[in-house]
């Protein structure tokens, strides 16, 4: 099967992740999510995850430089040869470049970029009702996406949860803020090159999926 190269764009709280993870599990691409990347260093205490740290808490955008060398090093490994999806990266005009420049270097290019389109006033409940299995990633939401067993994951059975930091309202209207400001100027950069693809994010997981899959199919 040919290598595709994915970006899932749209603000936090659109169902990147949730896409992603459909995606990986039904076409066989891997997620590269730079937010759980970054958690990781975070938890580990990495040099970046120390730089990290407070800019994530705050909602703000960590630094073009660390990202874009943490990006780079990621899809250089081997399991990146046969594709990826990108959740959370590019956010800048200049990451965007720094990644067209590192897979032309290499003779490779995005095959399409899917923006998952959701009003902002539907972001904050879906940031605030998030929740993320502890054992295996499997994402849920109080309202949307609940556990068919309360309090058991549905994928690994595992009963410990946990909600991440920066998902409080307040946040939640910074990390808004940089995405009109910083993040949306991708889109065009995108659609210039003739491979954006609009999926309209307001409706249920399930319909979200079937169109992110018909555009993935397609490729
Ligand atoms: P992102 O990765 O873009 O920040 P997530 O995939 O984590 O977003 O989704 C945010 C929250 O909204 C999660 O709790 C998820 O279960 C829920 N969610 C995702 N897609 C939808 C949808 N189409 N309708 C309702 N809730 C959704
Ligand atoms: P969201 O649910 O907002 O889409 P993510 O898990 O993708 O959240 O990202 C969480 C945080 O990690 C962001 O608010 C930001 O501080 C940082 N981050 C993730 N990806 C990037 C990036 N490409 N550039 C800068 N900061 C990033
Ligand atoms: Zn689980």
């Amino acid at each position: 099967m040919k290598a595709i190269r994915l970006i899932l764009v749209g603000p936090p709280g659109c169902g990147k992740g949730t896409q992603a993870k459909r995606i990986e599990d039904k076409f066989k691409i891997i997620q590269l999510s730079t937010g759980d990347m970054l958690r990781k260093a975070v938890a580990e205490g990495t040099p970046a995850g120390v730089k990290a740290k407070a800019i994530m808490e705050a909602g703000q955008l960590v630094p073009d430089d660390l990202i874009i060398s943490m990006v780079g090093d990621r899809i250089a490994q081997p399991d990146c040869q046969a594709g990826f999806i990108l959740d959370g990266f590019p956010r800048t005009l200049a990451q965007a470049q720094a990644l067209d420049r590192s897979l032309k270097a290499r003779g490779l290019r995005i095959d399409a970029v899917i923006e998952i389109r959701v009003p902002d006033e539907d972001l904050v409940e879906r940031i605030t009702g998030r929740f993320t299995c502890a054992q295996c990633g499997q994402g849920y939401h109080d309202r949307f996406q609940k556990p068919a067993r309360e309090g058991i994951c549905d994928k690994c059975g595992g009963s410990q949860f946990t909600r991440r930091a920066d998902d409080n309202a307040e946040t939640v209207r910074t990390r808004l803020k940089a995405y009109h400001e910083m993040t949306e100027s991708i889109i065009p950069h995108y659609e210039r090159q003739d491979i954006l693809r609009v999926v309209d994010g307001r409706q249920g997981i399930d319909q979200v999926s079937e169109a992110v899959s018909a555009v993935v199919a397609a490729l």
